[in-house]
């Protein structure tokens, strides 16, 4: 079959939907299998620009064995199956474009299964979401810390681990993927494997082993990025890390429109913090309660938010020192930079000014129009200056304001760009997906690598990427899902 042949054939075909209807609830009981309207809606589309489109049956399951039931079934007939954990990923990556099942995970398969504490990982079902990781870890587990993105506290850790998402300790850690340390996955033909240092052994209720993603061949990679396309995640291990008893966050202001990008790159080589949020300065206006933000003339630019923990006052006195020599350099050669204790700082403002920093938390200015759309990229961090001065022209351009979120990744050997826009869905979305589009243009010409990708921006890389990358993508997909019946319209398969 053509990868993309599922986009001509009407899905019920082998099996009609009634059948199939009979089907789901004799495997996960009939209340947790729905094909009413008003309960299928909200899977249909989410806060972004792609266009929605109706599932035919939602399911919740509570178990593995009634999952491999289903994926043996839908690959028997044909029928797409569309993971869904909280439907939090800002890129249209649950809309069930050719209909089908949504497995919405976050309503029961969503217990945290063990923490070693010891070895420092948690195991998790996928709907485990960040704000229950948070509670139970700080209840048990009071001396570990996950990293933690600046979603709200009800979207899922696994799929934003599947991701590659950038959270609260990017500086030291880089992409979430690199955390997993193992997975149990669900493939086509119903084969359930364990992948990682749990491939030891056939008892999948022991969870001691899950402690490593090396050094066997990196099965894993088959499952990270893919969208849900290769096969239905149902056990996931995370690495934790220790809590350091000392915590001093630092805002910086970049009064010059580039000074942040030399800054970016330096502090993330010094290996001083755990990680930066930065933005443009109309976010931090937002997020302080103004509504409609405008930069005035003298203001920065752009601020960032740094995470900064030690073990003891010494070490942190240290780290404070080379950031502030760090900025004087920068300085000394023309950036004008200033550093502000973060703590002293939110004491002007209300709690609000702390959204950004006591993760997880729900960052209120991005949830205030009905649209939340954005070109979020891992970006090769030298071309920062670029991508901003490019990027300020077309928000000029559309009269929309300035919103660059940047983060720099791993010990500085990447950094992050994503231009953010909220729009009104229902009047303005047209006007929003032109700019979108002509951002998507330029970030990509710069070399940026979009993630989370929607299909109109994965049609817009495959006539960039190399036919050789191609060829190999879609040999591997087919071999994982020959009837193409996970999360079909991904990646335009
Ligand atoms: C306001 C806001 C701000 C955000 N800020 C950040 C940020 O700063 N950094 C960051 O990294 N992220 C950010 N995110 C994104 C978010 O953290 C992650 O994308 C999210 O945690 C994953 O979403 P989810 O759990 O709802 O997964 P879903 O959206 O439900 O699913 C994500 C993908 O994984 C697949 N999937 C889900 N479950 C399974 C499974 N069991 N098996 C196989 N495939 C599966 C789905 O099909 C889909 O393709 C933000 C989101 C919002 C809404």
């Amino acid at each position: 079959m053509e990868i993309t042949e599922i986009n001509r054939r009407n899905i019920f075909e082998r099996a009609s939907k009634e059948e199939v209807y009979r089907k789901l609830i004799e495997i996960f009981g009939s209340t947790n299998v729905t094909n009413k309207e008003v309960d299928l809606y909200p899977y249909s589309y989410d806060m972004t620009e792609n266009e929605p489109h109706m599932p035919d049956f939602a399911v919740i399951p509570e178990k593995v064995e009634q999952l491999v039931q289903l994926v043996k079934y839908c690959n028997q007939n044909i029928i797409p199956i569309v993971p869904y954990a909280t439907g939090n990923n800002v890129g249209g990556l649950t809309i069930p474009d050719y209909g089908g099942i949504i497995v919405d995970f976050g309503k029961k398969m969503n217990k945290i299964l063990y923490v070693n504490e010891n070895m420092m990982y948690a195991v998790l079902e996928p709907g485990v979401t960040f704000g229950q990781l948070k509670k139970h870890l700080d209840e048990y587990y009071p001396q570990l810390r996950y990293s933690y993105p600046n979603a709200p506290p009800y979207a899922g850790v696994v799929g934003n681990a599947l991701l590659s998402g950038m959270t609260s300790l990017a500086a030291k850690i880089g992409s979430m993927a690199e955390s997993i340390n193992g997975l149990e996955v669900i493939t086509a033909d119903g084969e359930v494997a364990r992948i990682g240092s749990c491939f030891y052994g056939t008892d999948s209720d022991n969870f001691d082993s899950w402690w490593s993603r090396y050094p066997m061949p990196d099965l894993l990679g088959i499952f990270v990025n893919f969208q849900g396309m290769t096969g239905l995640i149902t056990k996931c291990s995370v690495q934790l890390w220790p809590k350091e008893p000392i915590e001093k966050p630092q805002l910086v202001l970049f009064f010059g429109l580039t000074d942040i990008a030399p800054f970016l790159r330096e502090v993330g080589r010094a290996d001083i913090i755990n990680d930066i949020a930065a933005f443009s300065v109309e976010v931090a206006k937002m997020e302080i309660g103004i509504p409609e933000p405008r930069k005035y003339p003298g203001e920065p630019p752009y601020t960032g938010v740094m995470p900064i923990s030690a073990k003891t006052e010494k070490q942190m006195e240290a780290k404070i020192e080379i950031l502030e020599n760090l900025i004087t350099d920068l300085n000394k050669k023309g950036t004008n930079i200033l550093l502000i204790d973060y703590n002293e700082f939110s004491k002007l403002f209300n709690l609000k000014a702390r959204n950004i920093y006591d993760l997880p938390s729900q960052i209120l200015s991005l949830h205030e129009y009905s649209g939340l759309t954005w070109f979020g990229a891992y970006a090769p961090s030298n071309a920062f200056e670029e991508l901003i001065k490019r990027t300020e022209e077309l928000y000029h351009k559309y009269g929309v304001p300035s919103f660059n979120y940047l983060k720099i990744m791993k010990g500085g050997h990447y950094g992050i760009f994503r231009p953010i826009i909220r729009f009104k869905k229902f009047t303005d979305q047209e006007r929003i997906v032109k700019l979108l589009e002509e951002i998507a243009d330029v970030c990509i010409d710069l070399g940026c690598i979009p993630y989370k990708t929607p299909s109109w921006i994965t049609e817009k890389m495959r006539k960039r990427i190399n036919p050789g990358w191609l060829k190999l993508f879609e040999k591997i997909k087919d071999c994982m899902d020959p009837n193409n019946i996970f999360n079909p319209g991904r990646w335009n398969t």
